[in-house]
């Protein structure tokens, strides 16, 4: 009988499970074998996890489970964690699965593949800075977002016990790096401590919480153009923030932040969001080319250097562009090139030659929460920016996470899903505190 052509792509991400959906419904099971492998059972949309993290979005809600997707759309998937790559066997093999008492529950697999597609994404870059590994938190997955908001919750609840004796009592939380999801966690945590009161914390208020944001950079939120920052950092600080530009981390301890210049800020919960580096794998890559930070290095196809059959797409990559830095690390890019790699997988089984891909920058938007969102819109489309803000770029943002409902479930479940998230948000809690 026949071998089946297995596609197997590595994470189901902003660019894999839009990918995996479209490879399904094309190509069917017959002859083909489509499978996702990832190292979590359910997907959720990595710019919602700062919501996550403030407690604004319940993940339970918006999560996506694998089994049931791939039934749906033609596709298999794999529970497992990517450990290391066999060229010549052309085979993944994932990482054996040990739960919390030791026990294994899945072994060391090998997956044989026709064509492979690395999308396992990317992970904050700490730059070597002594402590952040240890002392901060980070939003790079679900996990990671919900213990923040653990954390954040015992220090509300540990400020509203103090407030009746220590007048002086706050919640202080330092964030390094003035990117989107700096900005969008500090708006978010404001937008979250003016909600806690209507839940049981009746002491506390925003005036309990002392948010910093710093930035190494000469101002916050390099991608947008620099008075649509300007206006955003007004925003932050008339919120509360205390926004540091210019200012570089040096250390992180258990207690606070070490600045270059001899300063130091206190701080109960550090969080870590300054810059992005491809994900480590545990084993080898079987020699694809990576860059410093550490992102497979792809041509314009996004095949490997190295090798045909392998493709890689999203943070975990890094593109060229004709003129410029390579393709930025966002959730638009990785959507962008799960399109063009389908379209390369059906050339190469056509035997047709791949196309380059383009990255089209649609503009950038970034959340202020309820407060306010700012943004450019269009890109390189009409060759320059519009600069939006208000209700236009909040719409303009919310509809981001709508395309991707659509691009993942179809349009039919699509548009229902977006009509059962705004029911939700009248019947539902505000804030998820448990
Ligand atoms: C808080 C926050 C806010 C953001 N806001 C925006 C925004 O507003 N706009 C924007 O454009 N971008 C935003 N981004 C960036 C955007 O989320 C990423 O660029 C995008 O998700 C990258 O997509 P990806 O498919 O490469 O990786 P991801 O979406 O990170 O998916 C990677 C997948 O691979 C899986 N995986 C990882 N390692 C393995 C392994 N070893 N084996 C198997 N599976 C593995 C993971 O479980 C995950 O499902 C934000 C990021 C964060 C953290």
């Amino acid at each position: 009988m026949k071998k089946k052509t297995q596609i197997v792509v590595v994470g189901g991400g902003a660019g894999g499970l839009p990918l995996v959906r479209r490879l399904g419904a094309y190509f069917g099971r017959e002859l083909y074998d489509i499978i996702l492998v990832d190292r979590s059972r359910s997907h959720i949309w990595k710019p919602l996890l700062h919501e996550v993290a403030a407690g604004s979005l319940d993940a339970n809600m918006d999560e996506i489970g694998y089994g049931g997707h791939g039934v749906r759309w033609g596709y298999r998937f794999f529970y497992g964690s990517l450990e290391s790559i066999n060229r010549e066997n052309q085979q993944i093999i994932t990482a054996p699965f040990i739960d919390e008492d030791g026990r294994e529950i899945v072994a060391r697999h090998t997956i044989r593949y026709d064509y492979l597609v690395l999308a396992y994404g990317g992970v904050s870059n700490d730059f070597g800075i002594p402590g952040v590994r240890d002392h901060c938190l980070f939003l790079e997955n679900r996990d990671q977002a919900e213990a923040f908001r653990q954390k954040l919750l015992n220090q509300c609840f540990r400020v509203s016990h103090l407030a009746g004796t220590d007048g002086d009592a706050r919640v202080r939380i330092c964030i390094i790096g003035g990117g989107a999801t700096g900005v969008e966690l500090a708006a978010e945590l404001y937008n979250a401590a003016k909600g806690l009161r209507d839940y049981g914390l009746e002491v506390f208020d925003e005036s309990r919480l002392e948010v910093t944001l710093l930035e190494a950079g000469p101002r916050i939120l390099p991608a947008l153009p620099e008075d649509l920052a300007q206006a955003a950092h007004e925003e932050l600080e008339a919120l509360g923030v205390r926004v540091q530009v210019g200012t570089m981390v040096t250390g992180i301890d258990g207690t606070g932040v070490a600045i270059k210049d001899g300063d130091r800020i206190e701080a109960d919960l550090r969080v870590w969001a300054a810059g992005v580096k491809g994900a480590t794998i545990a084993g080898s890559l079987d020699g694809l080319e990576l860059t410093r930070s550490n992102q497979i290095q792809v041509r314009s196809t996004l095949q490997t250097t190295v090798d045909d059959r392998i493709f890689a797409i999203g943070d975990c990559c890094s593109c060229p562009q004709p003129d410029g830095p390579p393709v930025p690390p966002r959730a638009q890019s990785a959507n962008q090139m799960a399109a063009t790699v389908f379209e390369n997988i059906r050339s190469l089984i056509a035997g047709m030659t791949p196309k380059p891909f383009v990255y089209r920058d649609k503009g950038s938007l970034v959340s202020l929460s309820r407060f306010s969102t700012v943004g450019s819109l269009m890109g390189n489309l009409v060759g320059g920016r519009m600069a939006i803000e208000g209700r236009l770029a909040r719409l303009a943002y919310m509809s981001l996470y709508r395309l991707h409902l659509i691009a993942v479930h179809g349009w039919l479940k699509g548009l229902g899903l977006i009509a059962v998230g705004h029911i939700n948000q009248v019947i539902r809690p505000k804030l998820k505190l448990h």
